[in-house]
Parts: structure tokens; sequence; C-alpha cells
């Protein structure tokens, strides 16, 4: 509810908080692995954001500060963090389902 009340001045939490949502929905969805759920909700946080919403540049900024920031930040601190994290999440990798809407795909 903070990130809604303020999204254009997002914090690094309220923005996991985006992320979090978007992250079980893909769950709810069937999936398990949890790189793969992380890497389809980075993707769709863009889209989420506008579903719950937040207009639209400012969701797409959100979303692909999650994905520059939050998002790299755990591949890079390890451990635990890195079950959630995979190289292979990035526009043209493995993971990447070229969503027409997609966090990081061009406007
Ligand atoms: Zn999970």
């Amino acid at each position: 509810m903070a990130y809604l009340r303020h999204p254009s001045r997002a914090s690094h939490e309220e923005l996991d908080s985006l992320d979090m949502f978007t992250h079980e929905s893909m769950h709810i969805r069937g999936e398990l692995n949890e790189a793969r759920t992380e890497c389809q909700a980075v993707q769709r946080n863009y889209r989420a954001a506008k579903l719950l919403g937040v207009a639209d540049a400012t969701a797409k900024q959100n979303a692909l500060d999650i994905y520059n920031i939050n998002y790299q930040q755990r591949g890079a601190i390890g451990g635990m963090q890195a079950a959630y994290y995979s190289d292979e999440c990035a526009p043209g990798k493995a993971m990447d389902e070229h969503l027409s809407d997609s966090t990081w795909a061009a406007p």
C-alpha cells in the first residue's frame, strides 16, 4: 500500500513488495522453481504495476529498477538469494519469454 501511495518515489523495499506480489502470483499459476518464478515475475512487474493502477511511465521505470537494481543485487549477494536469480534471466537469454509487454521490451 505504501508503494501504491507514491509509486514515482518508491523505495527499494516498496519495489520489492511489487516484485513479491508478482512473484507469488507466478507460484499460484503453478511454477515451483524459484529462479524461474522470479524471472517470470521480473518480466511481468511492468504489467502488474499497471494492473494495480500505476501510471504507464512510472510502472515501466519501477519494473526496470527492480530488474536492474533489486534483481541484480540478488545475484551478487549469492547464498540463498542466489536461488532466486539466474543470469539466463535477461533480454534474449534462455528465460526471456518475449512477452509483448515485458518489463524489458522496447516501448
Ligand atoms: Zn517463491
